[in-house]
């Protein structure tokens, strides 16, 4: 027995808009499936819609790429021995395959223009009867004729010519055998009269030559496979594998939409998510681990247990709980080192940095300070979203929430005195100009509540809402250890002056 061929698989993007959630899926298993079977894996731009691909999207495509990780072995920037990756690069082969296709009689010429085809369209079904696209017009033209045609300047297609009779088929690794009758089989166009390839032609050239051994798509293309099967078989190529796998339903089982929320990976970049957790959750979008195994995966562990056998055949709603779910999983489970980058990358947004002038006690460097942040909070810190609120305070004096329970955390006259009293004692006692540890301010605290005979809680309480803006942090001392002495020491009279 011969031993089966490398792996070579391809995602083949249109770039006519923005990563899709159910683009980049199917990028996913393809890139899934080529890393655990040590194979290939093909980035292929599929641009010969010259109207609707853009420069913006295909820059779009290959950040989202980027950003999620999943690297290509060939394709745009990468090269590799099969190229030109992009399809508009590469019209003469396409050209070239036609030509074949007509000296062999498998292709003809065809002047209908779009106003004739839509005008025989609506007699046919005037008339009550279906139409299925194209009606063989020019199928059987005399080809003197269609080279007469074409001498005079009129505009034309190339179409395939298919068989009427017979069926076609293939078994699908994920929807099983598929078979069209090949009378229901309308001979579509392969070349416009652009001089542009259609997509189905391109698409079998390219997945030929390019040496594709499983072409794994979305199941939208099922209708396409048995055309570009025609096409192989009018080339005289193999097949190469083929597997669809379905589509992604919103939550109400309807195709998803931006009617649901973020479709485009970059939505939920910005939306918080971060790329482990994205392609952890698309992984399991229509497969899974099976049994009871941890579905807060790595990457790695996504490539060990991933497998083409147990791609699910129905369609998987997106479950956008589920993906925060996973996204803070997979926060809490990064390194320390991993953790810090992640709110580096909020402090950087926010334009948020450490002022050395803070005087803050065993932090004299930005990454110390946020090291130390980050140390308080634990795994208080699962969200890039809410990130911003539990560490903003030590960044900016701007943290005043307008919330409706902490003003009365620090109003009234108690309260007022409670915090005037306060910052009085710690400026009186402590030493502005150098940094202060916990134990200073949990002193001169406790020092005070003694003297007033008042519980250390009617200071700390106001005191916590003052620093913070919030009702509940990190110990109370912790956090003027971290917002230093001085900025203390100003919250606590703004938020006296209040009342
Ligand atoms: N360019 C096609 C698309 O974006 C690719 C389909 C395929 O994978 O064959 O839908």
């Amino acid at each position: 027995m011969n031993a089966p061929k490398p792996v070579r698989v391809r995602f083949a993007p249109s770039p006519t808009g923005y990563l899709h959630v159910g683009g980049a899926r199917t990028a996913l298993f393809n890139w899934l499936y080529a890393r655990s079977q040590k194979g290939t894996f093909i980035l292929r731009i599929e641009d010969t819609d010259q109207e609707r691909s853009t420069q913006e999207s295909y820059q779009a495509i290959l950040d989202g790429m980027n950003w999620l990780g999943m690297d290509w072995d060939e394709g745009p920037g990468r090269g590799g021995d099969f190229g030109p990756y992009l399809q508009s690069e590469r019209l003469p082969i396409y050209r070239e395959h036609l030509e074949k296709l007509a000296t062999e009689g498998h292709a003809y010429r065809c002047f209908c223009s779009p106003e004739d085809l839509a005008a025989r369209e609506k007699a046919v079904t005037d008339a009550g009867g279906q139409w299925e696209g194209y009606d063989g017009k020019c199928r059987d033209l005399d080809p003197a004729e269609a080279s007469k045609l074409e001498a005079e300047g009129k505009p034309f297609a190339w179409r395939l010519r298919t068989p009427t009779d017979g069926s076609t088929f293939w078994y699908d690794i994920v929807v099983d055998k598929r078979e069209f009758q090949n009378e229901v089989l309308v001979d579509r166009v392969i070349f416009k009269a652009d001089g542009f390839p259609t997509y189905q032609f391109a698409c079998v050239v390219d997945d030929h030559l390019m040496g594709i051994t499983h072409v794994l798509r979305g199941d939208d293309h099922v209708s396409n496979t048995p055309f570009q099967i025609l096409i192989y078989q009018a080339l005289g190529w193999n097949l190469p594998k083929f597997g669809h796998m379905p589509m992604i339903l919103g939550p109400d089982r309807k195709r998803l939409s931006k009617r649901h929320g973020a479709t485009s990976v970059q939505e939920f970049q910005k939306q918080g998510i971060i790329p482990e957790a994205m392609m952890n959750y698309l992984a399991l979008l229509g497969w899974s681990p099976g049994g009871n195994a941890d579905e807060v995966m790595t990457r790695e562990a996504l490539i060990k247990k991933f497998s083409l056998k147990k791609v699910n055949s129905s369609p998987g709603a997106f479950d956008y709980d589920k993906l925060a779910h996973i996204n803070s999983e997979q926060i809490k489970r990064k390194s320390p080192e991993e953790r810090h980058a992640l709110a580096a990358g909020v402090l950087a947004e926010h334009g948020w940095r450490m002022d050395p002038e803070w005087k803050i006690h065993n932090a004299t460097d930005s990454d110390t300070y946020l090291a130390r942040i980050l140390k308080t909070l634990g795994n208080r810190f699962s969200s890039l979203i809410t990130l911003p609120e539990q560490i903003g305070f030590f960044y900016t004096d701007d943290h005043w929430r307008d919330d409706e329970a902490w003003p009365s955390a620090v109003q009234g006259p108690e309260n007022v005195q409670a915090l005037t009293a306060l910052a009085d004692a710690l400026e009186a006692e402590l030493d502005m100009d150098q940094p202060q540890p916990a134990e200073a301010f949990e002193n001169v605290t406790r020092a005070l509540a003694g003297k007033l005979e008042i519980k250390a809680g009617a200071l700390i309480h106001p005191s916590r809402v003052a620093l913070t803006g919030q009702l509940r942090s990190a110990g109370i001392f912790e956090v003027m250890e971290l917002v230093g002495l001085r900025r203390s020491l100003a919250r606590l009279r703004r938020a006296a002056s209040l009342s």
